[in-house]
């Protein structure tokens, strides 16, 4: 008889957004004639910028014509936009050769497969409020996972402490949930720790582009030492809207290694057996993001997103509630006032004043209490909410 992997009868249900969804619709039914403003999305509402539709548009073209047709791409990414995203980095004073940044289908896809590189008795620390995705992609390896709780006391952004050690270490900045920063100083805690522990850090990066404030990185690889510790993973779906386009791309440098294997030769081996690459078209469109046009497009999207959460922020500031995020990530994320409970919140907010946000219980225990409002929502949604 096959053996499923048993590991999936241990992930608890991903019960969130479908919970929400039928407190949404049932409200809804009851009140036909109420509008709900919907500030839970962690999808972005504004489409594609006009020089990635550009490129996307001439990506086509060039596939109906035999001449400058491409099939199948490299697996680890088309050279033209591996030397694109290394630039990106160089420009910002970051060494990171070509061949260390490797083309992905997003985020999610790599969090996932990233996995392939670590032993399955590798443990897994994991700070909460946590993305979903961190704990589940464990669950289904089996390895154990080690949680640290983070709360508005460390501004959601912990040390690092010697009872809290393990193999693997996820650290999300630009945070979701909870829209908080590691400065450099922090980081920099939790590379030495790496370090020292022989530990790998995955750095998620998704959010990097929505960083204003001078001190925080935008890259691990800012911090000294972080390139025998680190593996970070980027996504353009905020920074430009690939939410439904997908790509993204991940970093390793050549200097990771333990007990003798390089984690970049691991990943072309794993490139190479595991995909056929992304496709050409949508590298196209991705390379154009990176332009100098493309960044002043991408940046004017984002400026409306930051536009939404300033107007959030106010209102939250006149009431008195605790929040952190909002400045350099697209998510706030607020203390639940009176005592309440996130999901007693959510229900006073659906009844009160028909907003919809995403209850902090979500991500993990320690986001109870604790309610995030996402900015990627339309701005007549924000300014209704506010109102
Ligand atoms: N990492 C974090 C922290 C996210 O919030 C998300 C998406 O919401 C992802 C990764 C996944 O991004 P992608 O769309 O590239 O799969």
């Amino acid at each position: 008889m096959t053996k499923p992997n048993m590991n999936y009868a241990s992930l608890k249900d991903s019960y969130l957004f479908f919970r929400i969804a039928q407190k949404v619709k049932k409200y809804s039914a009851e009140h036909p004639d109420e509008k709900i403003l919907r500030l839970g999305i962690g999808d972005v509402s504004l489409p594609l910028c006009e020089s990635v539709i550009k490129s996307l548009n001439d990506a086509v073209s060039e596939q109906a014509e035999k001449s400058t047709f491409h099939g199948y791409m490299p697996e680890c990414g088309a050279p033209f936009l591996r030397t694109t995203i290394a630039e990106y980095y160089r420009k910002r004073g970051v060494r990171v050769d070509d061949d260390e940044v490797f083309v992905s289908s997003g985020a999610s896809d790599e969090l996932g497969d990233i996995l392939d590189l670590f032993d399955k008795e590798n443990s897994a620390l994991i700070i909460e409020p946590a993305y979903p995705a961190y704990v589940d992609a464990n669950v289904i390896a089996g390895r154990k996972i080690i949680l640290l709780s983070s709360s508005m006391n460390n501004g959601f952004t912990p040390d690092p402490d010697e009872n809290h050690a393990a193999d693997i270490i996820y650290i999300c900045s630009p945070n979701n949930p909870t829209g908080a920063v590691f400065t450099k100083e922090k980081l920099k805690k939790w590379v030495d720790f790496a370090n020292a522990h022989q530990s790998v850090i995955l750095f998620d990066a998704a959010y990097e582009a929505f960083i204003e404030s001078e001190n925080v990185p935008h890259s691990i690889f800012e911090i000294d030492g972080a390139k025998t510790c680190a593996i970070e993973i980027c996504s353009l779906s905020k920074t430009a809207g690939f939410t439904g386009t997908r790509l993204g791309y991940t970093v390793i440098p050549k200097t990771l290694e333990r007990n003798g294997m390089r984690f970049n030769d691991m990943w072309i081996r794993n490139r190479t057996t595991k995909t056929n690459g992304v496709s050409y078209i949508i590298q196209k469109g991705g390379a154009a993001v990176f332009t100098d046009e493309g960044q002043k497009e991408i940046k004017e999207n984002i400026a409306y997103y930051k536009e939404n959460a300033k107007i959030l922020m106010k209102v939250l500031d006149e009431f008195d509630i605790e929040y952190t995020g909002g400045k350099n990530a697209p998510y706030i994320w607020l203390k639940c006032p009176n005592g309440l409970n996130s999901w007693e919140f959510f229900d006073l907010l659906l009844k009160e004043i028909q907003v919809v946000g995403t209850p902090g219980e979500g991500f993990g225990s320690s986001g109870e209490g604790y309610f995030r409002f996402s900015t990627f929502g339309s701005r007549e949604d924000a300014n209704a909410a506010a109102f």
